[in-house]
Order: structure tokens, then sequence, then C-alpha cells
């Protein structure tokens, strides 16, 4: 039995490429790219590559690029980072966030709320965009930075992240003749780098998050872009690698692997997402037919790419009445398919997802919900077992439960 992926938004593999790229600096180009040697000058300038790669494929400068061990470590590094510029002792600094991001900037967040800052988490509509007005609403005088995630992780929903940077600059220029904090504003790309525009200035950004491991890079790769200017106060203290925002010596494979990542999935954005498309829409549109009882989590599923996308192409988060996800999950794993849950729910234990939650997934769906995101490597043959598979799997559980 062949293993069938579904669930990308997880990790993915690694691009042969990638890894091909990556190949000369474990044993041959070993060197550490402080040492003066010419091993070490190697390392350093196919880590000066990287960077400038990247730069190029952000529309930023070199030196604004921060390389990380991953999304969570850029994501703490941001938020705590910007925060710890400030002393709560003087003010109470406030942050605004939103309630459907990634564990990462929420745990972040509520650890600063125990430094004492004060945190705002702005809510979503039905579909998981956040609401303007009510971030509008949240800002305070002491407000220092607001972090609003580009795409999320579970419903694929895309964030209005240019809106909210054309609206903040206005609202710092105002800040600034009221000699008030300027409000810096943090988006975590690690969902979005692989298939929407990641030009910073475009975006209107000052902070960006994304990872290696969600786009056929290396797991514990990532970045840290920050804009000219803007002052970081490090986690990691020690060598002064990353102009001493994160110290240590440099991951060189894993950073050669993730600006090569970056380069072909951005190069294959928008002929891959046309494909995704067309592949989801056969996924959703059979299992729809299939299946009476189904809630679609998220922004409405279609097809269309004239429109700015408001769902990354390749997710599908769906809720079966009556159905316990977790059964559905293991049915599917039995039959090769991977594929997550969006809540684990039994009897014993219930823990529901705070993204369902947060979008008001009717109660009798939400313990029910699978979320299905395809990838690079996903065939319409793979869709067809998958559509059969599931169909077959809730005829079984919800018989079995009547
Ligand atoms: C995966 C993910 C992270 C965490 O990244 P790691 O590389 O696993 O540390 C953060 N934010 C989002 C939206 C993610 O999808």
């Amino acid at each position: 039995m062949k293993t069938i992926y579904l669930d990308h938004a997880a990790t993915t593999y690694l691009d042969p490429r990638v890894k091909e790229a990556m190949e000369p600096f474990w044993e041959e180009n070993f060197g550490n790219p402080s040492s003066a040697y010419s091993i070490g000058r190697t390392s350093f300038a196919a880590l000066q590559d990287a960077r400038e790669t990247i730069a190029e494929l952000l529309n930023a400068k070199p030196t604004e690029v921060f390389f990380m061990a991953g999304g969570t470590e850029s994501v703490n590094t941001a938020i705590f980072g910007v925060a710890h510029n400030y002393n709560t002792r003087q003010q109470p600094y406030h942050i605004i966030t939103t309630t459907i991001e990634h564990s990462a900037v929420l745990k972040s967040c509520k650890q600063l709320e125990q430094e004492g800052y004060a945190i705002s988490r702005v809510n979503v509509d039905h579909e998981g965009v956040v609401k303007l007005e009510e971030l509008q609403n949240a800002v305070t005088p002491e407000t220092i930075l607001i972090s609003v995630m580009y795409a999320n992780n579970e419903i694929g929903t895309v964030q209005p992240i240019q809106e909210i940077a054309v609206w903040l600059k206005e609202v710092n220029a105002q800040r600034a003749t009221a000699g008030l904090p300027t409000i810096l504003l943090h988006t975590d790309a690690c969902q979005a780098a692989g298939a929407l525009d990641i030009d910073v200035h475009k975006l209107g950004v000052d902070l960006l998050t994304l990872n290696g491991s969600k786009m056929y890079g290396p797991k514990q790769t990532g970045l840290l872009y920050v804009r000219e200017g803007i002052t970081i106060q490090p986690l990691l203290f020690g060598g002064g690698q990353e102009q001493s925002v994160r110290s240590g010596t440099e991951n060189v494979p894993g950073i050669v692997g993730l600006a090569k990542a970056l380069e072909l999935v951005q190069q294959a954005r928008s002929e891959e997402n046309e494909r995704l498309l067309t592949l989801r829409q056969s996924l959703f549109e059979g299992l729809q037919k299939n299946i009476p009882d189904v809630h679609v989590n998220g922004p409405a599923i279609i097809t269309s790419t004239t429109d700015p996308l408001k769902r990354l192409p390749n997710n599908v988060h769906l809720s079966f009445k009556h159905v316990d996800g977790q059964a559905l999950l293991l049915y599917l794993d039995h039959h090769g398919i991977c594929v997550s849950t969006g809540s684990a729910c039994s009897a014993k234990s219930q823990i529901l997802s705070h993204v369902l939650l947060a979008i008001d997934c009717p109660e009798e769906y939400i313990g029910g919900s699978i979320r299905f995101t395809l990838g690079k490597r996903t065939t319409q043959e793979q869709i067809e077992y998958t559509i059969e598979t599931v169909t077959k799997a809730l005829q079984l559980l919800r018989g079995a439960g009547e």
C-alpha cells in the first residue's frame, strides 16, 4: 500500500533539488562561516549567497534577513524581541494579535501577559478573517506591536495584511506627532510562503516569519525579516552571529536548503497554485456529492485564480456531522491516507481546536473535522482514491453510530 500524504500543512518532504543544494555542506564544505581559512570562507560565501537570494525574493536587504532555527524561534524572536524593547515597569505596554494564530504566537503572548504586558486577541468572522474594526478599536496609546498571521494553518484563511499595513501607516503618522510609540506589524507567513506573494514592501510589514519545513525545505530552518532601523532584543546570547540577534554557529546546509526551497516554491507559485486549485475542487466536489451533512470550515472553496486568494489553494477543511474525527483519521491512516483532525473529541477528552471555536463551527459538526492539505506530489488518482475511501469510512462510521 502506498502512502497518500494529504497533510502538507503539517510538514513537507524535502524537494530533491533542495537536498542536492544542501549536499556539499555536510561533509565537504563543513567549515564554520566565522573561520578565516578557506573552508570557512566557502561556508561564509554560501551563507551570503543564501541571504542574498532570500532578500531578493522578499524584496528586502540582505542585512534585514535573520536566520532562525524554525518558525517557532522566529515568532518568539519577533514578539519577545519587540516587547523587550519596552519596560512594563514604566507602563503596561500592549500587543494585539488574533484568536486564530499558531500556538507559537499565542503562547508567546500568554507568556508576555505573565510578564506584565497587556494583550488583546481580536476575533475573526465566520470565514476566519480578522475583524478589522475590532483590530482598529483595540489600539491604545501603549500599543507597540500587532501580530497577524498571513495564512491560517488549519483552515487556510488568508488575512488582509496589506490593508492592515496601510491603515497602520496612517495611525503611526499620527502617533509620531503625539509622541506615542510606533506600532510594528509582524506577520507569521509560515503557511503562506509557498503560495502567496511575500514582497515585504507590498505587504507593508515590519517583521515577517517563515520556515523551511512547510515548503519542501529542511525542518528547523526559518528566518525573521526585520525592517532596517528596528531593534530586536535577542533570545539567545553568545558568539554574535546574525548581527547578534541569533547567536550560534549557523546551520549552513539548512540555510542553503531554505534559500533553495523558497526560490523553487516562489518560481513555481502561480502554476502550482492553479494545479492545486483543480485538484482541490475535485476532492471537495467528490466528497460533497457522496456525503451528506458536510460543513466547510473557512472561506468558500472556489477555483477562481483571478480573484485574490482568500484561502490557501491546497486547503480543504471539512466537518462531518455526527462523526468522530479521530476515528475517521485512524480509518484513513489504515488505508494509507495521512490527514489531520481539526479537533480530538472522545468520551474521555475533549480538546477542540481554538480556530474552529473562533469561527463558530456548529457543535454537532466540530468533533468530526478533518483537514486535507494537498501538495506537490498529490495526483488526481490519489484524490479519487481519497474520495472513495472517505466515502466508505463515513458510511461505516455513521452506520455504526445508529
Ligand atoms: C508550522 C508553523 C509554525 C511553527 O514553525 P516550526 O518551524 O514548526 O517551528 C508557526 N506558525 C505557523 C502558521 C505554522 O504553520
